[in-house]
């Protein structure tokens, strides 16, 4: 068994910048990833960081962007909290060495981005997130931080109480890819999770292979609701045979949308009049489906994305790595042919509940980046959000799991007796197995007696070393890859951008059948060794809970917020819905909750207004 003060699952950029904060605030502590930190998916982000840094331009605008962007669904504790530290933030990641872009004077490059009243997306190029990774790794490695990359985190080792608040968690069970040995990690003083989104419970994404939402659903099943998970983002420039990002900083450069027929669409048909193409993403998205469904799409399927009128010079200088993935993927040469673009999932606006300094119901057990919910983004998160999010929040877990005290949280956690419970919903889901074991399984301990941490550690580890034995030893069955395709198809048909009640029942149904398919899972590959067959095999049983509470959270939500838009009721409700959707794994079946939205800033109130670009 290995054992550190602060465990942090994952090294993208929350996972890096908890690690560090931990360690400066004096705690042994330890990254445990999947893959090696450079290899993160943060590594694929484009286009920038926002953060108020120039005159003229100052936090509460930022803020107020922010909460705009989000359809007024994000906390304001949380969105002030972002952008209030993320000039500092970012500027200290200049200090560790981030080559941000430059103007001709020396300061530091700023772009718009879409839903941004000031151009405040800090980038370096458009390898942005590659450059924060490399960054941060080199920080890692100058404090010896102790990394454990290739280590596939299984399960927490969380306590049983009945009651998921009252649960501790000491710590995490996981897998060495590269010997197949199954360990246990004790965390003396908090585990944070930071292992990225959800993207693989669709097929048409931006997301890489590794994003398959464990830390969402091992949470999850040891009692963590999850939040707002029905807002997902599609983002509406993503490249229609691999859905390859193309970034926002193509816009915010002055690329331009143009349908089949060669107009610009955003103003043409009043979909943005002010903003046009830098509108909201969500905004964007449905105004290219819509030109598609209207029969103004190219071959039926995608727009165009133009950007040659920017000129080499400039395209080289700032947007030199599009040219290569218009190239290396859709055979199209950026600099002479426009280049077709659709929507794409991309971002999964909720996540783990937290309060805002990453603590989840369970004591011990925090989250940060794209896997939590904090909530910042609400319905729609804006452009460039993200990758200040991971540095702002990834910092402040590292610290609070480390013992610094941020004072009290305004953001209430858990599910408890004062929460609105849905109780009208017609699920169609039966109250069931999650994967391939009973519904406590995420719960090591048992009888209601929390065991000490190294006994509940032990048995946590035998548990998955059983499972493993059992998916091993089976030698037919249903193969994961199987179930994964069938489930993505039906969350791309169904729970996409324009979303219908029917629509969302039939996924619904798809994933039960899932579910049921996977207790016949095998895993064919018998090594034990760099066996990615089994690892996958465990990420098809995460993204099976994942895509369910997307879908379970579409279908109560009865109104159009940010990314999500239902056919059934085409507006924003805020009389009813001014609040944020819960779910809970309980006693075998996913209960759904509700807490109201924070709107209460420390100097005023977000009065929600008609959101227009
Ligand atoms: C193509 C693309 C471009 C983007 N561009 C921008 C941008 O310009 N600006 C912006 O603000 N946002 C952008 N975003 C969003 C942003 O990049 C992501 O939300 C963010 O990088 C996620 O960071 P993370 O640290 O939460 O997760 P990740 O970087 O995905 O890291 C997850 C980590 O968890 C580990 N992990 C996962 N599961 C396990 C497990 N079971 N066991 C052990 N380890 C595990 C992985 O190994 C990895 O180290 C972009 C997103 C995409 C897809």
């Amino acid at each position: 068994m290995y054992e550190h003060d602060v465990i942090v699952v994952g090294a993208g950029g929350a996972g890096l910048r908890a690690a560090i904060a931990a360690h400066e605030a004096g705690a042994d502590t330890a990254l445990v990833t999947k893959l090696h930190p450079v290899r993160s998916h943060t590594g694929a982000a484009e286009g920038g960081i926002n953060a108020a840094l120039q005159e003229g331009d100052d936090w509460e605008l930022h803020a107020y962007d922010t909460m705009k962007g989000s359809d007024y669904l994000g906390d304001a504790p949380a969105v002030e909290t972002l952008a209030q530290d993320s000039p500092e933030d970012t500027m200290r990641l200049e200090h560790w060495g981030m080559p941000f872009s430059r103007e001709e004077d020396g300061r530091v490059s700023q772009r718009p981005f879409g839903g941004l009243s000031y151009p405040r997306t800090t980038y370096a190029g458009a390898e942005t997130g590659h450059h924060l990774l490399h960054v941060m790794y080199e920080q890692v490695v100058k404090r010896g931080i102790q990394v454990y990359d290739e280590w596939y985190v299984m399960n927490l080792a969380t306590t049983d109480e009945p009651d998921p608040n009252d649960r501790t968690c000491h710590g995490v069970v996981a897998y060495d890819v590269q010997s197949g040995q199954i360990e246990g990690f004790k965390a003396n003083d908090g585990v944070i999770l930071a292992t990225g989104g959800p993207g693989q419970a669709f097929d048409h994404t931006t997301n890489a292979v590794s994003c398959t939402g464990d830390g969402h659903a091992i949470a999850y099943r040891a009692g963590v609701p999850l939040e707002d998970m029905e807002f997902i983002q599609f983002h509406p420039t993503s490249l229609p045979s691999t859905g390859v990002l193309i970034s926002e900083g193509v816009r915010g450069e002055g690329g331009i949308l143009y349908n089949e027929k060669g107009e610009r669409f955003m103003f043409e048909y009043g979909y943005a009049n002010n903003d046009g193409e830098l509108a909201s993403r969500d905004v964007v998205s449905r105004a290219e489906l819509t030109e598609v469904n209207e029969g103004r799409g190219v071959n039926d399927e995608y727009v165009y994305l133009d950007m040659r009128h920017l000129g080499e010079e400039r395209i080289l200088d700032r947007l030199e790595n599009i040219l290569h993935l218009a190239e290396d993927f859709e055979g199209v040469d950026g600099l002479v042919e426009p280049m077709p673009v659709k929507p794409g999932q991309h971002y999964a606006m909720g996540g783990i509940e937290t309060d805002e300094n990453g603590q989840t119901n369970i004591d011990g057990l925090y989250a940060a980046g794209e896997c939590a919910c904090v909530s910042v983004h609400g319905g729609n998160r804006l452009g460039g959000n993200a990758l200040p999010e991971l540095i702002v929040f990834g910092k402040r877990a590292g610290r609070h799991a480390a013992g610094e005290d941020l004072g009290d949280a305004q953001i209430e956690t858990g599910y408890g007796e004062d929460v609105e419970v849905e109780t009208d919903a017609d699920l169609p889901v039966t109250p069931g197995e999650v994967g391939i074991e009973p519904a406590d399984d995420g719960v090591a301990a048992d009888g209601g007696v929390t065991a000490d941490a190294e006994g509940l550690l032990e048995r946590t580890v035998e548990r998955e070393r059983e499972r493993v034995d059992r998916l091993m030893d089976k030698d037919d069955g249903i193969q994961h890859a199987e179930i994964r395709q069938k489930l993505q198809k039906a969350m791309t048909d169904y729970v996409n951008v324009f979303r219908t009640e029917e629509g969302i029942k039939k996924a619904l149904k798809v994933i039960r059948e899932c579910r049921e398919e996977y207790q016949h899972v095998y895993v064919d590959d018998p090594s034990r060794t760099f066996n990615t067959d089994l690892q996958q095999t465990y990420e098809t049983r995460n993204l099976i809970d994942v895509a369910e509470t997307i879908a379970l959270g579409a279908l109560v939500r009865n109104e159009f917020r940010g990314a999500h838009w239902r056919k059934e009721r085409q507006e924003r409700d805020d009389e009813n819905w001014l609040k944020h959707t819960l779910i809970s794994w309980n006693g075998g079946k996913p209960d759904i909750f509700y807490r109201p939205v924070i709107l209460e800033g420390e100097e005023k109130t977000y009065e929600p207004k008609v959101r227009s670009y």
